[in-house]
């Protein structure tokens, strides 16, 4: 206090022409040394402490020692399940039926119609890798359960992280894709929470420096393309998951059980800024975003197994007001379906709710897809009811441009752009290369089978039209571009019929066989001489006098089942081209 800054109030008092009274003057004057006195403080702090991110009070804060009446044991009680008879009888959740407001309150106008949709969502993808983020347990389905577990993902004391390089690498090359900056430095922090699927009562992830900042989705949807700008990319932990036993939910269950296998399965967590207006909108970024994660490899995008989860987090406001309206959160939905049809119910209640002037709180709602309505799960905890703090086990993260760039040349063709040029290479309808874009493994083994066919009108037709109709997992087809190549060369030369060519494909497909190796094993081929069609025609016509009395009175449709009866005696070998001539030459 001794350097205080002479304060010549007077003149200051002149300066700004104020008219102020004597005691005015003396508040004025105490106020303005106080504030200086604070900047003097402040200058002469050190440059590189970080800002705090809670302000506490210096005071030591000490309770008495007093004990206050417990919450009532009745009023733990009420909402816990009743047993009835051998189930238990569901209480309703808070707010399930909607509160007594909401009941009350006439149902609204169909549509939103005067308000403003906004939408953001926060997407968990789960990474390719072999083994877990922290530790070397192995990822992938089929243990049993809590074999894939360890002391460090199971939070035994004592038991400390290592981070997994490949699931940066993937978190980088996601970041890439997505426009976003790579962080030359992120930090894991601890979110603490308690949940019996938690061991350590704390998640690993990230929180104030996450790997990516930034970025942007480029969504198609009703004909134009808009750009879905990203907050961030972060970096984290799965948590291990409950098993209800004898029931889907913990109300009526017998017993539950804990698997941690999934305990410390790398994320990443994608999220948006509030850039999206409907709900379809929501839908076709998820598209775009699970194509760009299958695409880039690291991620196998099923939203049924839960390798791809999101929610939904949506507001309404007046139009064109600027500020954002309170938010709900949405969970639990596991289709793009859910999300959609769950938006589309959340925001028909929002507006319920805004008509009637009803207040809306800012909480988490699960979607109930049974019900196909959304219900009240908790009031939404804010960031710092979690006590984030840097995980002092682990360092920060350090990414330095080499990493980055070998990340980045193993970035493979966007969906959007090979929609595009699909559509302008070859040809194909927009529906076509839309089913390419979102069906990444389609358009490799397109484009690896193109590389031996040059023809992709033919080679997409027999994609569209036959193979799906086999196989819709192009990643485990057991037929190799190689020998589907093969097999539609040997089609175009005339030697296998379009028709025979489906029934091969057929029978691969039965019996996991390769094309070719069907077509050699079986001495396939097909037949254009002509006198052993002819031979063929004559006996099926010998076999079947009435159906050749029919057409020769005119009822010449049976032409199309004799072509049948002789693709059948021929073994589908025969040249349908020259089995109908003979036919209608032996029939006159
Ligand atoms: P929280 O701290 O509650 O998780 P965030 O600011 O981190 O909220 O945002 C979480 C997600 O919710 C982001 O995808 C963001 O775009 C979206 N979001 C934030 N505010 C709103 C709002 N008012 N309406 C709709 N979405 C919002
Ligand atoms: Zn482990
Ligand atoms: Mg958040």
């Amino acid at each position: 206090m001794s350097e205080k800054a002479h304060i010549n109030i007077d003149k200051l008092i002149e300066l700004g022409s104020f008219e102020v009274t004597a005691s005015e003057k003396e508040q004025f004057k105490a106020e303005l040394a106080e504030f200086l006195e604070y900047a003097r403080v402040i200058n002469g702090a050190p440059q590189h402490l970080p800002p705090a991110s809670h302000a506490v009070d210096k005071e030591q804060l000490l309770r008495e020692d007093v004990v206050k009446p417990r919450p009532d044991h009745a009023d733990l009680l009420a909402n816990a399940p009743a047993l009835q008879g051998t189930s238990y009888l569901v209480p309703p959740l808070a707010g399930s039926t909607g509160t007594a407001e909401e009941k009350s309150a006439p149902a609204s106008a169909a549509g939103t119609g005067a308000y403003e949709v906004v939408i953001g969502l926060e997407v968990h993808a789960q990474l390719n890798t072999l083994s877990k983020l922290f530790c070397s347990c192995p990822v992938g389905f089929g243990s049993e359960p809590n074999a894939s577990t360890c002391p460090v993902c199971t939070g035994q004391p004592g038991a400390l992280p290592v981070l997994n390089r490949e699931a940066v690498t993937m978190a980088i090359m996601a970041g890439l894709a997505m426009n976003c900056n790579i962080n030359r430095r992120s930090v894991f922090a601890r979110k603490n929470y308690f949940y019996p699927d938690l061991p350590k009562a704390y998640q690993i992830s990230q929180f104030e420096e996450p790997i990516c900042s930034g970025g942007s989705v480029a969504v198609e949807h009703g004909g134009t393309i808009k750009n879905i700008r990203l907050n961030r990319i972060h970096m984290e932990e799965d948590a291990g998951k409950l098993v209800h036993v004898g029931a889907p939910g913990i109300w009526g269950s017998k017993a539950s059980a804990v698997d941690y296998n999934r305990s410390s399965v790398p994320l990443v967590e994608i999220v948006t800024e509030p850039d999206i207006a409907s709900p379809a909108e929501a839908r076709e970024f998820m598209v775009m975003l699970r194509a760009i994660l299958v695409s880039l490899g690291i991620c196998d995008g099923n939203m049924e197994q839960g390798n791809l989860r999101c929610d939904a987090n949506v507001s309404l406001r007046e139009l064109g007001d600027t500020a954002l309206g309170v938010k709900v959160e949405i969970k639990n939905m596991n289709s793009l379906k859910a999300i959609e049809r769950a938006l589309d119910h959340e925001i028909a209640r929002l507006t319920m709710m805004k008509q009637n002037n009803l207040p809306i709180r800012q909480e988490t709602r699960l979607w109930d897809e049974s019900g196909q309505k959304t219900y009240s799960m908790r009031s939404k905890e804010e960031s710092h009811d979690y006590r984030y703090f840097p995980d002092p086990d682990l360092l920060p993260l350090i990414v330095d441009d080499g990493w980055i760039e070998s990340a980045r040349q193993k970035l493979p063709p966007m969906p959007l752009e090979r929609k595009i040029r699909y559509q302008r290479d070859f040809s194909f309808t927009e529906p076509e290369a839309r089913l390419f874009m979102i069906n990444p493994a389609y358009a490799d083994f397109f484009e690896k089978t193109l590389a031996r066919y040059d023809n992709p009108r033919t080679l997409a037709n027999w994609l569209f039209s036959e193979l799906l109709s086999h196989e819709d997992d192009f990643e485990n087809m057991h037929l190799s571009p190689e020998d589907f190549a093969a097999f539609l060369k040997k089609i175009d030369s005339g030697e296998i019929s379009g028709r025979l060519g489906k029934d091969i494909l057929r029978r691969a497909f039965a019996g996991k066989k390769g094309l070719v190796e069907i077509i050699e094993e079986e001495g396939l081929k097909q037949v254009t001489d002509r006198g052993a069609i002819e031979e063929a025609v004559d006996s099926v016509i010998r076999a079947n006098p009435e159906q050749a009395a029919e057409y020769r009175n005119g009822k010449t449709k049976v032409l199309g089942w004799f072509v049948g009866e002789v693709m059948k005696a021929t073994k589908g070998k025969a040249s349908p081209v020259v089995v109908n001539e003979v036919l209608r030459e032996k029939l006159k």
